[in-house]
């Protein structure tokens, strides 16, 4: 395994942050790479754990001279959000000074990329990829960059960019284990779902604002669309936003659990050899992300809920009560359709308007922008 530190611009003297990326197996190698960061989110910690458990698992398979892909692991992967603490608070999903969430806004090349590399496609799939690639990592390194945060996002894109498979690992507040990915991915992501016993894929394209894996991801569905019948653009890129229960859910028993998970995915997908896993039956379905719907307070007050998450519920079911503490009104809040009760809030004190958890229904009803701040 090789350490490579790649120090971040410095905003002010004597300050000067470093992200520190893992290697591991081949690069270059045929049998493919998988890129795979935790905690962008810098408060969102299952995923630190999980790189712990798979930097552990990485290194004994390395050992044993079993790692044949490209394996690179980030296993912190926002050192600005790591530090903002605030009030004895953590804050790690916006940066202090922008208010940017460190989640959004990844530079966009592929108009540049495919004008530069149009004239040297050809009939051959596998050699346009190689071609796209090597444009696209040149384009993101060359690419100016004035602020700290966004020398982050271009480090983390020039690791990631030409992956095959990119995992990036976060959580939400209260849930089960889900993913997000693009729907041109969405075959390629079910093993994943699999292997991870995840309930629950939120499939979208082009969700908004840029999130690091449609990043990943959309570079290759958009070249498909732009070059037509002209040129064959595979998906290269399944690129799948890992979603690890809730923020507290940091037990050394779920991160081993899910690091081997990720690794049976990786030996599945045959960066790794030796006798893999069989694919485990699905526990899940993948779903719109513009079915996932948050369920809003209309009221304020002390938010108590009345189903765990992971219930499958009905349209009208009452899933929590809202409390006014003066008048002692009691505001229930309702399921909006028929689905899984996937994700809720850890906050107890509900402002009017606030979204407090969400359920994702079949059907596809929302539009604009479908990710929350
Ligand atoms: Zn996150």
């Amino acid at each position: 395994m090789q350490i490579v530190k790649h120090p971040l611009l410095s905003p002010a003297p004597g300050t000067q942050r470093e992200l520190v990326s893992l290697h591991y197996g081949t690069v270059g190698s045929e049998a493919g790479k998988a890129y795979i960061q935790a905690s962008l989110h810098a408060d969102e910690l299952p995923g630190m754990l999980t790189a712990h458990h798979l930097r552990r698992q990485l290194a004994a398979l390395e050992a044993a001279g079993r790692i044949v892909g490209e394996v690179i692991l980030v296993p912190m992967a926002n050192p600005i959000g790591l530090s903002q603490h605030v009030l004895h608070s953590h804050l790690g999903r916006f940066e202090l000074t922008t208010g940017e969430n460190f989640n959004r806004h990844y530079p966009d090349q592929i108009e540049a990329v495919a004008t530069a590399v149009e004239s040297h496609l050809g009939p051959d799939p596998a050699a346009n990829v190689k071609l796209l690639r090597t444009a696209l990592r040149q384009a993101i390194e060359a690419a100016p960059v004035e602020t700290e945060l966004q020398s982050l996002r271009r480090t983390l894109l020039q690791l990631s960019c030409d992956a095959d498979i990119v995992l990036d690992l976060h959580c939400d507040a209260e849930a089960v284990v889900h993913l997000y990915t693009e729907t041109p991915c969405a075959e390629a992501c079910d093993p994943l779902a699999r292997f991870l016993r995840s309930r629950l894929t939120l499939l979208a394209m082009d969700s908004g604002d840029n999130p690091f894996d449609e990043a990943c991801s959309q570079v290759w569905w958009k070249w498909k669309a732009r070059f037509g019948e002209r040129f064959p653009i595979p998906q290269a890129c399944l690129s799948v936003t890992v979603e690890l229960r809730g923020a507290t859910d940091v037990t050394h028993e779920l991160a081993s659990e899910d690091a081997k998970n990720i690794i049976d995915f990786l030996h599945w997908r045959g960066l790794i050899t030796g006798a893999a896993r069989a694919l485990p039956e699905p526990v899940g379905d993948a779903r719109p992300l513009a079915g996932s719907m948050p369920i809003k307070s209309p009221a304020t007050g002390v938010l108590t809920f009345l189903k765990p998450v992971g219930s499958e519920v009905k349209q009208g079911d009452v899933l929590a009560h809202v409390i006014d503490p003066i008048t002692d009104e009691v505001t229930e809040l309702l399921s909006p359709v028929d689905g899984l009760f996937f994700a809720r809030d850890f906050l107890r004190f509900a402002t009017r308007g606030m979204r407090v958890a969400k359920v994702a229904g079949r059907e596809a009803i929302r539009t604009g922008k479908l990710l929350g701040a």
